[in-house]
């Protein structure tokens, strides 16, 4: 039998009071029962991390981690965003884990494949993917978008795990190859598969929030979405190059029967066509100048270096320094 380990469980929470008593009990029945099984160590830990949340997140992570040794908190000093709330809280727990698992607060991932990555990862698997096997209780919308945006990806030549989001275990020597990818327009479903090591898939059936609401707006979403796609793939800006030989050709085609309508003595003919090609090359023009101007701010945006998160208090080195001693 092997050693056990310390294992560290990723949760960002933004605005989440409803589901955190719950999430919590149900992440501690899973911590205790892989302690009872000898495969982690006690002072394994659940890390919620308060993405700058307005309602009463903070205290309550504060209060259960005073309560509960698993439980411990790392709280940022505004809102982050989903993936730096995860990079944050992965940051932290990698410094003394042998292995973090993140996962997101509403419990919409099922807690019981945690146990089954710990195992994949004791058989030797670096980083262990979460993948759902239905989407049934996502909204139709919500599904045939991700289904289009992981088909687009794909095209892309983006190596993304189907049907897997940030639900998976890594071990410590994956979160530090994860973290010196210093970008910080941060897409972290690209980025994990080009850390590389030994991976494995867990399928687990997605369920319904468990309370609340959804914190990805449709804004929020897109914005993702255009962050994945920028940020790993410069395809869109050879189309527009493509587009302008598209166009470059039409344009011939029209001049030729521009001159054989004047040569039968059409002479008046000519500001329809030549209205159409003002619109429609100041059209096609704004779009392209827009697709470099998206790359051209990813860039500006990255030479800056800007902190992707600051950590405001950090209750799990608190604890673990104090556990240490
Ligand atoms: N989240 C976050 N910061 C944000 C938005 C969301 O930390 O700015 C967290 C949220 O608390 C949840 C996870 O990210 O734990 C996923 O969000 P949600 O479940 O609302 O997204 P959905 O499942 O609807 O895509
Ligand atoms: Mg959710």
């Amino acid at each position: 039998m092997t050693e056990p380990f310390k294992l560290g469980i990723v949760v960002p929470c933004y605005n989440e009071e409803e589901v955190l008593p719950e999430t919590s009990k149900e992440l501690t029945r899973i911590i205790s029962n892989l302690v009872n099984e000898h495969k982690i160590t006690n002072n394994s830990k659940i890390v919620f991390v308060d993405d700058g949340s307005k309602d009463k997140t903070w205290p309550i992570i504060d209060e259960f981690s005073k309560q509960n040794d698993f439980v411990s908190g790392v709280k940022l000093s505004r809102n982050f965003g989903h993936q730096g709330a995860l990079l944050a809280g992965v940051t932290s727990a990698s410094n003394s884990c042998d292995a973090v698992v993140t996962i997101d607060a509403d419990l919409q991932d099922d807690v019981n494949a945690i146990p089954k990555m710990v195992d994949e990862f004791i058989a030797g698997s670096e980083v262990v993917y979460g993948v759902r096997n239905n989407r049934d209780t996502d909204s139709a919308f919500k599904r045939d978008t991700a289904e289009a945006f992981y088909k687009f990806m794909g095209w892309l030549g983006v190596k993304i795990v189907p049907d897997s989001a940030d639900f998976r275990l890594m071990s410590k020597r994956a979160c530090k190859v994860l973290l010196s990818y210093q970008e910080t327009n941060l897409f972290l479903r690209g980025i994990v598969p080009m850390v590389g090591f030994k991976s494995s898939k867990v399928f687990y059936a997605r369920k319904e929030r468990f309370a609340g609401t959804s914190k990805y707006p449709l804004r929020k979403m897109l914005k993702f979405a255009m962050d994945g796609i920028t940020s790993f793939s410069i395809v869109p800006i050879k189309m527009i190059m493509g587009l302008g030989f598209f166009i470059v050709l039409i344009t011939i085609g029209l001049l030729i029967y521009t001159l054989i309508q004047k040569a039968q003595g059409n002479v008046v003919t000519g500001w329809s066509s030549m209205m159409i090609s003002i619109w429609a090359l100041g059209g096609v023009q704004l779009i392209c100048i827009s697709v470099i101007g998206e790359y051209v701010g990813k860039i500006f945006s990255e030479v800056k270096r800007r902190p992707r998160f600051t950590i405001e208090r950090d209750i799990y080195t608190e604890k673990t320094i104090k556990e240490e001693k």
